[in-house]
């Protein structure tokens, strides 16, 4: 018995149509994860669970990441019934999955925010993991379409939405990526506005405790890259 499938299918109620769907997860097992871009991109030996993370109801076609797969309240479940069911073609989204399948679970997950006019937290999450899709398949013009996708949506999250709700990304993790998808995109003095901004507020004694020391490591190497980016650019 050495030859144990690196995923199964475990069960959920769609918030939606409340129909019992199934959904297919990794082994946690079998997780290793190689190393992260400093946009926080993984790369893994073997399977590669960012695959997973869109869930589907092959039901009604109401799409979400796994972590709030269930938070729906009721105006977006009736439009969800109203925008999304009733062009949905019922399939089934379980199983192993490849980078083409997970770009297609990720894309129906980005139409139900739309139809449901989602935070804008979570739209900037779903367009940055297909951006990542397209940078694990060497798509550069595809994970640029979404890169400036996100961090549009980003910027909107960080002045319209509280960011200390639960399973929501920090307000400083925000800025940082800010900053960072700003930098990708040769933005540079976008960028070292934002994450100066980031390190100012870490000497801000109230605002310190609340920033993880290694989001400011990061960030004050950022910082630098940028800096020297920026003045490379001007000569
Ligand atoms: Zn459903």
């Amino acid at each position: 018995m050495g030859n144990v499938k690196p995923v199964y299918n475990s069960k959920i109620t769609c918030p939606v149509c409340d129909s019992e769907i199934e959904y297919t997860k990794v082994r946690s097992k079998q997780i290793r994860l190689l190393r992260q871009d400093t946009d926080f991109c993984p790369y893994y030996d073997g399977v590669n669970p960012l695959f997973y993370e869109a869930v589907i109801c092959s039901e009604c076609g109401y799409g979400s990441h796994i972590t709030t797969f269930s938070n729906v309240d009721r105006y977006a479940r009736a439009k969800i019934k109203e925008k999304i069911t009733p062009k949905w073609q019922k399939r089934s989204f379980t199983g192993e999955r490849d980078l083409l399948h997970a770009l297609e679970a990720f894309k129906i997950v980005l139409l139900s925010l739309y139809a449901m006019d989602g935070p804008k937290s979570e739209i900037g999450k779903i367009s940055l993991r297909i951006a990542w899709l397209y940078r694990y398949s060497g798509d550069q013009e595809q994970e640029n379409k979404y890169l400036k996708h996100t961090l549009e949506s980003y910027k909107k999250a960080y002045s319209q939405e509280d960011l200390s709700e639960e399973g929501k990304l920090d307000e400083y993790t925000c800025i940082y990526i800010i900053g960072e998808l700003s930098k990708r995109l040769g933005n540079y003095e976008d960028s070292t506005q934002w994450l100066s901004r980031l390190i100012m507020s870490f000497s801000d004694p109230k605002q310190k405790e609340r920033i993880p020391n290694r989001l400011i490591e990061i960030s004050r190497d950022l910082y630098q890259e940028v800096k020297d980016l920026a003045a490379a650019s001007k000569e």
